[in-house]
């Protein structure tokens, strides 16, 4: 790999990174070349997927046009949910702004398709902390257990893989969805790959075909070439202010899937009778068009930031997860810093890197629904964007912050060395 010119040099310089930190970090990056160009690869093949997906639907001018009120013949918000379709090769998909986050995408599949009786399966153990509350696991108020939805979980074997023995136990006649969650979340496990989902999904149709099997998309979106729906996902949910909003979307969900899936969802969101013909996209079209558009390139930035910060701080003795030369199925970075003040460090140098808010220090707060004080750092555009360069972690051992996004991989890396950079002004020797 060459070497950083001067000027650049001089530049980082003055953004305040050492030259003992930017040595580390382009000694670092030179190992990467291979990795990189394999994520540019399918970032590549996605870019294609998605303008075949807007070539095929004619996007137009006329598509970036605001509804209002009713929001009836939205054809820009009516044809953005066929380019999501044709991407993801679903037969329908719902992609709305009044849908808030991911969280809500979720809740919005599941109670919409499931009926009091039905039974709800996880195969791949505890789901994601919000969607606790959402099935009733925490009692909660409006949880499906309140409707009377049944829910049951096979955790995942040791060693990660799936309990097929159980699972196959818990399936019975009143089992109506499993719901399969891509990336690891917060959580320890591995991440499972699209083919490992769709093994899964293989099984478990294969115990009752008449299962609607869900994918929790979150954070997974275009870092393979394939998603959960081209290996038999019923359904994929995800947020649009993670990989395929492509860090423009100022908000918004998608449930993408079978016809009559998505369509319980639409009478769910708004109203029996009314389904998805009303819903004003309110002048949301252009950044959910443009961001989807740019999402593929913004997810492999994402993706390399992750793989530098990993192949970093590996090398520099922490533990990381996943490990930094595994493969890698989502854009979320563990990394355990073992005292408060790194952890607080860390977080420190990934907002003083932001392009938004870059002046505040992060600071840990008691956090609802959290037993230890959770700090955060995001200096975002979009309040709350975890495509954008962000990072949390509870203040318990192992001090595990968790890191993710980057719009642009340069933003990645300036913030990566800042986070090292803060380590080192606090007591840290490289
Ligand atoms: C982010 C996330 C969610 C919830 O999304 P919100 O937008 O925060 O509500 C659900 N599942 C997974 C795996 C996630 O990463």
């Amino acid at each position: 790999m060459k070497q950083m010119d001067a000027e650049t040099r001089r530049m980082y310089e003055a953004c305040g990174i050492s030259s003992k930190v930017l040595d580390l970090g382009e000694e670092v990056l030179s190992e990467l070349a291979s990795r990189f160009a394999r994520i540019d690869e399918i970032a590549e093949y996605n870019q294609l997927k998605v303008l075949a997906a807007m070539r095929k639907n004619r996007v137009s001018e006329t598509h970036f046009a605001a509804t209002t009120g009713y929001g009836y013949n939205d054809d820009g918000r009516d044809t953005l949910e066929k380019v999501y379709a044709d991407t993801f090769h679903t037969e329908d998909a719902l992609v709305r702004s009044q849908i808030t986050c991911g969280t809500h995408a979720l809740n919005l599949a599941l109670s919409s398709n499931l009926r009091p009786g039905d039974e709800l399966l996880s195969p791949v153990g505890k789901p994601y902390d919000t969607l606790e509350e959402v099935i009733g696991i925490r009692e909660s108020l409006g949880s499906l257990k309140e409707y009377g939805v049944t829910y049951r979980q096979v955790d995942l074997l040791p060693d990660g893989g799936f309990d097929y023995e159980n699972i196959a136990k818990a399936i019975h006649e009143k089992t109506k969805l499993v719901t399969i969650q891509r990336s690891k979340g917060y959580a320890s496990r591995p991440t499972l790959s699209v083919e490992q989902i769709g093994e899964l999904i293989a099984f478990v149709k294969k115990c009752k075909p008449d299962i609607i099997c869900m994918v929790d998309n979150c954070y997974g979106e275009f870092v393979q070439r394939k998603e959960p729906s081209d290996l038999g996902a019923d359904m994929i949910v995800g947020s649009l202010i993670k990989n395929p909003g492509g860090g423009l979307a100022p908000a918004g969900g998608y449930i993408c899937g079978r016809k009559d899936c998505v369509e319980q969802a639409a009478r769910r969101l708004t109203s029996p009778g009314l389904g998805r013909e009303v819903g004003a996209s309110l002048g949301t079209n252009p950044a959910f068009y443009q961001g989807f558009f740019l999402a593929p390139t913004v997810t492999a930035g994402a993706e390399k930031g992750a793989i530098f910060a990993a192949s970093l701080y590996e090398r520099l003795g922490f533990s990381v997860h996943p490990a930094a030369a595994t493969p890698r199925y989502d854009i979320i970075q563990a990394i355990n810093l073992d005292t408060p003040e790194r952890l607080k460090a860390f977080c420190l140098g990934i907002q003083s890197a932001a392009p938004v808010d870059s002046y505040v220090t992060p600071e840990p707060w008691a956090m609802p629904g959290y037993d230890d004080e959770v700090i955060m750092a995001a200096g975002a555009f979009v309040q709350g964007s975890s495509i954008e360069l962000s990072a949390d972690g509870p203040l318990r051992p192992p001090y595990t912050v968790f890191f993710q996004g980057g719009i642009t991989w340069y933003h990645a890396k300036y913030g990566i060395l800042m986070s090292l950079q803060k380590l080192v002004d606090a007591g840290f020797k490289l």
